[in-house]
């Protein structure tokens, strides 16, 4: 199946990475897909797929060897996030830990990197970001889980919600408030925590939800957990803040490749699917209103190829803005929710049965315009630049 536009081909494509396509290919369709039920009903990856990963080269592809990673480059992320797409895998967490490894990374000492990216690499063991709380989502400057620093020791108090890879991991990045700063942004500092056995800590419910049903989103509880010093990011109080914000800009332009990689494997699937299905003695295809969808969702998507492959471009030349990244998340996440819909009415009941993979791509869309930060997030944060 080749989802993108016709023969259109990524700027950013190249020998090299086909090869490392067609590896991360094999991975999903042997390892992940063959799971895809048994995950969902228990909903979480078994431990096993990381460390395959690792074995493989996916986990902190694009961190420096010097830090512990494979030293590739975001296009080997990019690689990753259209593969698993193409795979119709919402479980395994690779691109979420992948895209939340560089908010730690680019925050973190040296000492830091070399002590705590190995690990993640390998897959031994698994990453998460914790940074919502039940009082604070889109309003990230409210959280209110504390860090009190005690001799050589931070003492961690507090609760995080809707927490990605939140069962499994068991390497994660906290955000929690060091001080009371007269600006909230300010007395918010990170944290990177190995949970294994930690007095203190301790892993809610695996939430229910409507989509992405494998992948193990979680509640996270701190009660009086005590961590070293040494594991404040970057070793300096009160950075959480812009650290994270750093970071959420290349998180943003993964969300959106995965929208416009959505996007066009719905199209793919439901063009196959309405040439064969037969309506009033003929196909779907036939009935001019159905062309018409599908061309205006092909001429959108690609317009949103267009763009993404433009992002990605920027990330490449650290050239991207925030504005940028805004931009990038609300339009190509909100595309693909359009898309999608479009394309499971062209589905009629078919596409409401999750035997269909139209049915899934639904459900798991829905999310893509909340987490990351809203859409309405985003539309502030471009109307602030302007
Ligand atoms: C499946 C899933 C996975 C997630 N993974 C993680 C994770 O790994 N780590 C993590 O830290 N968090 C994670 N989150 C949390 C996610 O980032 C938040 O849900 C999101 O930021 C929205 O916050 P909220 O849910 O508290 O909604 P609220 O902040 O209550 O906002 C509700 C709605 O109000 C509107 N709104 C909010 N603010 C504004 C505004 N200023 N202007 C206009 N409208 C506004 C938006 O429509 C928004 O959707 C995840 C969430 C889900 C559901």
């Amino acid at each position: 199946m080749n989802t993108k536009f016709a023969s259109y081909r990524s700027p950013w494509d190249s020998e090299e990475l086909e090869s490392f396509r067609a590896s991360v290919r094999r991975f999903f369709e042997t390892e992940v897909v063959p799971h895809a039920e048994k995950w969902e009903q228990q909903q979480y990856v078994d431990r096993s797929v990381w460390k395959k990963a690792g074995e493989l080269g996916m986990l902190c592809v694009s961190v420096p060897e010097e830090d512990g990673g494979h030293g590739g480059s975001f296009l080997h992320e990019a690689v990753i996030i259209e593969e698993q797409v193409r795979a119709g895998d919402t479980s395994f967490g690779v691109v979420l830990a992948n895209m939340g490894v560089p908010i730690f990374l680019h925050a973190a000492t040296p000492e830091q990197r070399r002590h705590w990216i190995p690990r993640l690499t390998s897959g031994e063991s698994v990453f998460a970001f914790a940074l919502s709380e039940p009082g604070a989502g889109s309003d990230a400057k409210a959280i209110r889980t504390t860090a009190r620093r005690d001799g050589d020791d931070y003492v961690l108090d507090g609760s995080k919600t809707f927490i990605s890879n939140g069962y499994n991991g068991d390497v994660v990045l906290v955000a929690a408030r060091t001080s009371n700063h007269e600006d909230p942004s300010k007395g918010i500092s990170l944290f990177i925590v190995d949970t294994n056995g930690l007095a203190g800590y301790s892993v809610g419910r695996i939430l229910k939800k409507v989509g992405q049903k494998g992948q193990d989103t979680a509640e996270l509880f701190f009660d009086n957990v005590r961590v070293p010093a040494a594991n404040l990011v970057g070793g300096e109080e009160g950075r959480g803040f812009v650290q994270l914000m750093n970071g959420l800009r290349t998180e943003r332009v993964v969300l959106g490749l995965i929208g416009v990689a959505a996007a066009e494997r719905a199209i793919s699937l439901t063009t196959d699917h309405v040439k064969a299905r037969k309506v009033f003695g003929k196909t779907l295809w036939d009935l001019q209103n159905t062309r018409f969808k599908l061309a205006e969702a092909q001429t959108q998507t690609y317009v949103a190829r267009l763009f993404i492959d433009h992002c990605i471009q920027l990330v490449m030349e650290d050239r991207l803005e925030r504005t940028h990244a805004a931009m990038c998340k609300w339009w190509n996440t909100e595309l693909q929710n359009k898309v999608i819909d479009e394309c499971l009415q062209l589905h009629g009941g078919y596409g409401y049965m999750v035997e269909y993979p139209i049915a899934r791509m639904w459900t798991d869309a829905r999310i893509q315009r909340i987490y990351g930060g809203a859409t309405e997030i985003q539309k502030e944060i471009i109307a602030r630049a302007m």
